[in-house]
């Protein structure tokens, strides 16, 4: 059995860590820019495609420079339903089953209301899952380098829309000199209301970073967990209580977290049964596709299809979902994954 690039598209894929300010389509920017009175580093599509992918960047501060273009045309209701509706269409034209997204609704303000930056994307959303069937969860997060209040009120937004498919909250940006218990009061406050928790850690900062994210924040899983190895302790801790890594293995190389995909530890966790998962944090600042990343798996850290099938139902059983839900999804993936060879 040959591995192709078209048959991991076919395979299905559920996708938990990818932000919806980084998955704009290049063509929308430049048709929303004008409005917005934004100027853009490029005036095509496929050239901003490449302005707006960010390789060589020093560090993770850096690449996030990026997200100033892509916010800068979120800031109507009509936008951000688009956005929400293109991102969740190109996610299920890859075979994307179900798809966690994040985004700081803080960001989106005051082009919008708190309330209108989540609702629209929910109308977005909505409208691609009834074309699709695609399955979205989302996860609204509070910012490291936003005042601790923020995360507050970004939980307690989060709290208000349970109902309506916000599924988590998140702490996202700079992570180094920003310290996640900080910002306690906006995980203990969504936990305690129902939410499940993740959160960015071991990206731009080490382990210490993780430990906070799990015993200050009490997160269920890692946004990236990259330097994870640097802490023996640590690493056991997360094998051993089976905390699933949100890998991003080319936004990674893009931030600087690893030289190369072939270098990423991913390979050394996946061996020493972890849970990992694998995500596009950015399909725009990445120029990448969940597939790819996939492909990238295969041909840079020789993941066979047998583990790349491992990796998919990694992700469906890492989902922030209820638990009959899960299960009845993973029953149908796993006959998929059979089927499809
Ligand atoms: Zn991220």
């Amino acid at each position: 059995m040959t591995l192709t690039r078209e048959l991991l598209k076919q395979l299905p894929k559920a996708e938990l860590h990818v932000h919806l300010d980084g998955c704009i389509r290049p063509q929308t920017m430049l048709d929303l820019a004008p409005q917005f009175g934004v100027s853009l580093p490029a005036d095509d599509a496929d050239a901003l495609a490449l302005a707006m992918c960010v390789r060589n960047a020093k560090n993770l501060e850096e690449y996030l420079e990026r997200y100033e273009f892509t916010l800068a045309v979120m800031q109507s209701r009509e936008a951000m339903e688009r956005i929400a509706y293109e991102f969740a269409i190109d996610t299920a034209a890859e075979n994307t089953r179900y798809v966690e997204v994040r985004y700081c609704p803080a960001l989106h303000t005051p082009g919008l209301s708190l309330a209108e930056a989540i609702e629209a994307p929910i109308e977005g959303f909505t409208r691609a899952r009834t074309e699709t069937g695609i399955e979205i969860g989302i996860i609204i997060c509070g910012l490291r380098t936003l005042p601790p209040s923020t995360s507050y009120d970004m939980a307690k937004a989060a709290v208000d829309y349970q109902s309506e498919g916000v599924v988590a909250f998140d702490l996202a940006g700079a992570e180094l000199g920003h310290p996640a218990k900080d910002h306690v009061r906006a995980f203990d406050h969504a936990l305690g209301n129902g939410l499940a928790i993740t959160c960015h850690a071991g990206e731009g900062w080490g382990p210490e970073s993780v430990w906070q994210a799990i015993n200050d924040c009490r997160t269920q899983r890692i946004g990236h967990g990259t330097r994870v190895l640097e802490d023996a302790a640590l690493e056991a801790y997360i094998i051993e209580n089976r905390l699933p890594l949100e890998v991003c293995l080319t936004s990674n190389v893009h931030t600087n977290a690893v030289a190369s995909v072939a270098e990423h530890p991913i390979r050394r966790y996946f061996d020493k049964d972890c849970v990992v998962t694998l995500s596009t944090d950015s399909r725009l600042m990445d120029n990448i596709t969940l597939t790819d990343e996939y492909w990238a798996a295969h041909t840079e850290l020789g993941f066979t299809r047998e583990e790349i099938d491992q990796l998919i139902i990694n992700s469906f059983e890492s989902a922030f979902l209820p638990d009959d839900r899960k299960t009845a999804l993973v029953a149908d993936v796993r006959q998929e994954l059979k089927r499809v060879q």
